[in-house]
C-alpha cells in the first residue's frame, strides 16, 4: 500500500493503473478509521482492482471550530487498518494542498441542505459538496463509496453527480453497527463511559419509532414516542427527530400520504459534547 500526500504523484500513479484497465474504487474518509469506513473498503475491494481511500478532515465542512479541533486524528493506526484491508493507496493530503488559497465556490442543493442536518449545521454540505468535487477530480475514480449512515450526504453527493455530470458511480452502503446498536462513528471516540452506554437510546428511539409507526400508521405517535424516550433521561439535546421520503429526502408529516414512498427516519442529538445522528428505514 501506497500512502500519497501530493496531487501530482496520486494522479500519476492512478493514470498508471487506469492505462492498465484497472477499475478504481474510492472511499474519501475523514480518518479515525472503524468498521464502518474498512465496511466500504471491502465493497471498494469487491468492485474494483485499484482501491483510493482519502484520509482528510475537511475544515469548510465544519461550522464548529471546536468540533474541528476535537475530531481525532489517527493517520498512523488507519494507515495499519487500510493495508489490512486491502485498500492499495491512501491519499492524505495537507489542508494547505487541498486548499491553497482563499475559498471561490459554494454550493446550493435548494431543499437537501436546508433542512435536518443542513439546518443545524450551516454551509456543512457546501464545504462537503466542495471536498468530494475536489477529491473526484483528483483521484477520477469509476465509483465511490459512501455510508447510509449519512443519509442526506449520501442523497445530495448523488445529486451532484448528477448535476455535474460526474462520470462516477455513486454506490451506497450499509450502517455498521455495533453489538448493542450504537452507529459507528469517529465520534464515539470523544464519549465518556457514562455516555457510551447512554449513546445506544439514540439507535432504541428509531427501533421504537419504527414498531410504533408499523403498528398504528402514525407518524406523529410514533415520533411523540421515540422523543419521549429520548428526553426521558434527560441527558440529550434533540436537534431533530423526522421522518423522510427517501427518494425526494422531504420531511413527511402526514400519515396519509406516505403510502407511496419509501420513508426513512432521522434522528440528530446531543449526548454532552458530541452529537450523535442516526437514521433507520421502515
Ligand atoms: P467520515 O470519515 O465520518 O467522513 O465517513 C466516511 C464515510 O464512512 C462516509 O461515507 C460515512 O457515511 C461512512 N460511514 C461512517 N460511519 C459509518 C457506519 N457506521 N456504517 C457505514 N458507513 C459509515
Amino acid at each position: 500500500m501506497e500512502v500519497i500526500k501530493s496531487i501530482d504523484a496520486l494522479r500519476a500513479i492512478i493514470n498508471s493503473y487506469k492505462l492498465e484497465g484497472k477499475k478504481v474504487g474510492f472511499v474519501p474518509t475523514m480518518g479515525a478509521l472503524h468498521n464502518g469506513h474498512l465496511s466500504l473498503i471491502k465493497s471498494a475491494k469487491q468492485e474494483n482492482e485499484i482501491v483510493v481511500c482519502s484520509i482528510f478532515v475537511n475544515p469548510t465542512q465544519f461550522n464548529d471550530s471546536e468540533d474541528l479541533d476535537k475530531y481525532p486524528r489517527t493517520l498512523e493506526a488507519d494507515c495499519q487498518l487500510l493495508e489490512n484491508n486491502g485498500c492499495n493507496i491512501v491519499f492524505a493530503p495537507s489542508v494547505e494542498m487541498i486548499y491553497p488559497g482563499k475559498v471561490f465556490t459554494s454550493f446550493q442543493f435548494s431543499h437537501l441542505d436546508s433542512i435536518l442536518e443542513g439546518e443545524y449545521r450551516d454551509g456543512h454540505f457546501s464545504g462537503v459538496a466542495l471536498v468530494v468535487s475536489k477529491l473526484f477530480n483528483i483521484v477520477k475514480p469509476h465509483r465511490a463509496y459512501f455510508g447510509e449512515k449519512d443519509l442526506q450526504q449520501l442523497t445530495i453527493i448523488k445529486q451532484l453527480v448528477k448535476d455535474l455530470y460526474f462520470d462516477i458511480e455513486i454506490i451506497g452502503c450499509p450502517i455498521i453497527r455495533e453489538k448493542d446498536g450504537l452507529a459507528l462513528s469517529s465520534r464515539n471516540q470523544r464519549l465518556s463511559e457514562e455516555e457510551r452506554k447512554k449513546a445506544i437510546t439514540i439507535y432504541k428511539s428509531l427501533q421504537i419509532a419504527k414498531k410504533v409507526y408499523g403498528t398504528h400508521h402514525d407518524l406523529k405517535k410514533a415520533k411523540q414516542k421515540a422523543v419521549e424516550l429520548i428526553r426521558e433521561k434527560n441527558d440529550f439535546v434533540i436537534d431533530y427527530f423526522e421522518f423522510v421520503n427517501r427518494e425526494t429526502f422531504e420531511i413527511v408529516n402526514d400519515s396519509s400520504t406516505n403510502k407511496e414512498f419509501p420513508l426513512s427516519i432521522c434522528v440528530a442529538a446531543y449526548l454532552g459534547e458530541v452529537r450523535l445522528i442516526d437514521n433507520m428505514s421502515i
